[in-house]
């Protein structure tokens, strides 16, 4: 960290920061500048709250030099990762497309659904059994019911599945059905659920909060890590802002920050992100661009009828035609799907 004081700052108030310092392990090395005087320290970052330097006299600020989320963190692997799940992988060459409908709602709906995606190249399938709704008066999901629908039609098509968990209950049913968890964006920083499903091992994929910034987003992260689960892949679906017009703004800037900040793989989710299925191509389109590594779209074969999040939802001829342009432009920087 670098603790900045005063130029006015007398020999005392320098010599009380440096005994400070050393008090809590920290080595310090003094600079003298012509406007500042700057303390440079090494030492546990842990301990920087409980030191206090800010309420000592003359110091003006304290600066973090290194990330917070430790495990996260770029320089802790000194490279991008890669996240395996079933038999494909986040983070390598080839970009991972997840599809499916928002909600599991029926067999014969996620049979069609999953047939479709899986021959148009998607190769992990989505469907929320738990679905965390805004209304309690809206469809709340199949639970359990949906699960077994999802591990079955998974099997059957010879994709991956991956569903969300909102809590503790939902988490222990889905562990036994699915390759991959998702923790939504409502529930970024439920920390007691982020370790719970970090205990699990199994691959977590993590939505943005809904106001979260990304250091927010990589301390959530860094909670599944602690548990000693490092197969995380983290999900853009968007953030709130002012706009209407949008259900969310797309933050397609986090692709390439997040890639420089962290090893974890990144992918994006332009349905939520939008909430209109005329954008989703084209921002599906950016995201590939922009070096995603992998893309969430929903798909429901009668978007019309969906029981959730149908405006937002493109139908299998309309993914079909996503990934033909979604390959074009993988391969324009130097990747593939
Ligand atoms: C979802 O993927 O179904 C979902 C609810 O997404 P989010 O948590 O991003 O809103
Ligand atoms: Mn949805």
């Amino acid at each position: 960290m670098v603790v900045v004081m005063d130029i006015e700052a007398t020999e005392e108030q320098v010599q009380e920061v440096n005994q400070r310092l050393a008090d809590y392990g920290f080595s310090s090395h003094l600079i003298r500048g012509v406007n500042r005087i700057v303390i440079g320290a090494v030492g546990d970052r842990s301990r920087m709250g409980e030191m206090g330097l800010e309420l000592l006299p003359a110091v003006e600020k304290v600066v973090p030099i290194m990330a917070p989320y430790k495990l996260a963190s770029r320089e802790a692997r000194g490279g991008p990762g890669q996240v395996p799940v079933g038999n494909t992988v986040f983070g390598g060459p080839e970009m991972v497309v997840i599809a499916g409908p928002c909600a599991v709602e029926s067999e014969e709906q996620l049979m069609v659904a999953a047939a479709r995606v899986g021959e148009a190249g998607a190769r992990i399938l989505r469907g929320g059994a738990y679905k965390p709704r805004t209304s309690p008066y809206s469809f709340q999901g199949l639970e359990k019911d949906g699960l077994e629908l999802l591990a079955r039609v998974g099997r059957k098509t010879g994709l991956a599945t991956v569903s969300e968990v909102m809590d503790r209950e939902s988490l222990d049913q889905a562990v036994a059905y699915v390759d991959m968890l998702q923790v939504g964006a409502r529930n970024m920083q439920n920390f007691k659920l982020l370790k719970a499903v970090g205990r699990t091992g199994k691959p977590v994929l993590l939505k943005r909060g809904l106001s979260a910034t990304i250091e927010e987003w990589l301390m959530a992260a860094e909670y599944i890590m602690t548990e000693g689960n490092g197969n995380v892949v983290l999900c853009e679906r968007g953030i709130r802002t002012f706009e209407s017009y949008t259900r969310n703004t797309l933050d397609l800037s986090a692709i390439p920050l997040v890639k420089r900040l962290s090893h974890l793989p990144v992918i994006v989710d332009p349905s939520h992100a939008t909430g209109d299925r005329r954008l989703v191509p084209p921002m599906a389109a950016a995201a590939t661009a922009a070096g995603a590594d992998g893309l969430l779209i929903e798909v429901h074969p009668d978007p019309p009828r969906a029981l959730c999040d149908g405006a937002q939802s493109l139908d299998p001829g309309q993914f079909a035609s996503l990934m033909i342009t979604i390959k074009q432009v993988a391969a324009a920087v130097g990747r593939e799907v």
